[in-house]
């Protein structure tokens, strides 16, 4: 078997966007500035990938569209576009929320040092962030409002179109880390109240290194990188057009098929998690209803997380831990502790992330895989044993 199931962190290219890609590989090698024909034939394909994208989320036209390296420099070109408007009206507040990705809480603890101050909300145990304390966050000095659209551990989908009208409500910028969503939801920035939102190609079957960062009209965005005039000023550095090509080629495809998609993985998505809830002592982190499509996390417990995944790997799966631990730290995922999952029940998390390339057969696979090795690992757990033996209270 050899099933991957780790959507969330990359997915594989799809083969819209590999025959997309391949020519501006090969003989469309131009540069879109150069005014002669090869590089004004690759500058029409720029601006029609230009107005792909922008058809893709619901922007009215392309000149809002800013190709970026990826969802991290999306992330920060917003966040620190929005402090530097902000700074010049004397707004220096900050609202977001504990269990952003990293490119946007270590952009905003930079902020932080600079002067800014930073209110992090913590979602609803179901990890969803309600409106209301968006609503109480916001101040008179608040300049940016950022609020993933969807969790990249738990899956969880936010309500953005209401955070979005409060945002408008109060004359504060809005912007939205879509990684997760784009490709996987629908999405209009203009119906749904979006100022600033960030996607990256990768998590949609389209290549790495390329992302997109979309600014409503009238949003002057800050040079992250200095240099000549490509991207309207917005971004310099001659543009990674194979790579460009193949996100718009991606997206054009994911999106013609969100709705069928949907349906065929969450259908995936349910038979795993019914399944994995068999086991005892396991929780499923994030809402049930209110998630991806492709997304799973759960806690098992009186077990490690890495242990888990290592094994799952010797059985052809392949998996995310769903913890932060790395080789230097051995904290349980921040995303994990927002919504109030225990420390110790933290550490034993599995992420299953599936995409359309995976099947019904492998569910059933992934779940009989996973009750073998929770069922192994519990019977050399000394946690599990003290559990058992009462040393110990269950907490799930
Ligand atoms: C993957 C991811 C990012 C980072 O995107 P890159 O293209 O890898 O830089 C940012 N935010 C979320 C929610 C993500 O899942």
């Amino acid at each position: 078997m050899d099933i991957y199931a780790d959507n969330a962190a990359t997915t594989k290219l799809s083969r819209a966007a590999k025959n997309a890609m391949f020519p501006y590989f090969d003989e469309l090698y131009g540069n879109p500035s150069s005014l002669h024909s090869k590089g004004q034939t690759v500058k029409e394909a720029l601006n029609k990938a230009r107005d792909d994208v922008a058809r893709a989320i619901g922007a009215k036209n392309s000149s809002g569209i800013t190709f970026t390296s990826g969802g991290s420099e999306s992330d920060n070109q917003a966040i620190i576009s929005a402090a530097e408007i902000g700074a010049k009206k004397g707004k220096k507040h900050i609202v977001s929320t504990e269990f952003e990705h990293h490119a946007v809480l270590h952009t905003l603890e930079r902020l932080e040092k600079q002067g800014f101050e930073i209110t992090l909300i913590s979602p609803e145990r179901n990890g969803i962030i309600s409106v209301e304390s968006v609503k109480n966050a916001v101040r008179e000095d608040t300049a940016l409002v950022t609020v993933m659209y969807a969790n990249n551990e738990i899956g969880t989908i936010q309500p953005i179109a209401e955070i979005g009208a409060v945002c408008r409500e109060k004359g504060v910028l809005f912007h939205t880390d879509a990684v997760q969503a784009t490709g996987h939801l629908h999405i209009d920035v203009d119906a749904q109240n979006i100022d600033l939102l960030s996607l990256s190609a990768h998590k949609f079957h389209g290549p790495k290194g390329v992302g997109v960062l979309y600014a409503k009209r009238g949003i002057p965005l800050t040079r992250l990188i200095e240099g000549g005039g490509q991207e309207k000023g917005r971004r310099a550095g001659t543009e990674n057009i194979p790579g460009i090509i193949g996100l718009a080629a991606a997206l054009t495809d994911a999106v013609s098929r969100i709705d069928k998609n949907t349906r065929d993985v969450g259908a995936i998505r349910d038979r795993i998690i019914d399944g994995l809830l068999e086991i005892p002592n396991t929780i499923l982190n994030g809402d049930r209803e209110n998630r991806l499509p492709g997304n799973i996390n759960v806690s098992f417990e009186g077990i490690e997380g890495e242990s888990l995944l290592l094994l799952l790997d010797d059985k052809g799966i392949t998996v995310s831990s769903s913890s932060a631990c790395t080789s230097s730290s051995l904290l349980p995922s921040h995303v994990l502790l927002a919504i109030g999952v225990p420390r110790e029940v933290a550490h034993g998390s599995l992420r299953i992330s599936l995409s359309e390339y995976n099947t019904l057969e492998e569910a059933d696979y992934i779940i009989s895989s996973v009750k073998e090795v929770v069922s192994e690992l519990r019977d050399i757990s000394p946690v599990w044993d003290d559990l058992g033996k009462g040393v110990r209270n269950h907490v799930i």
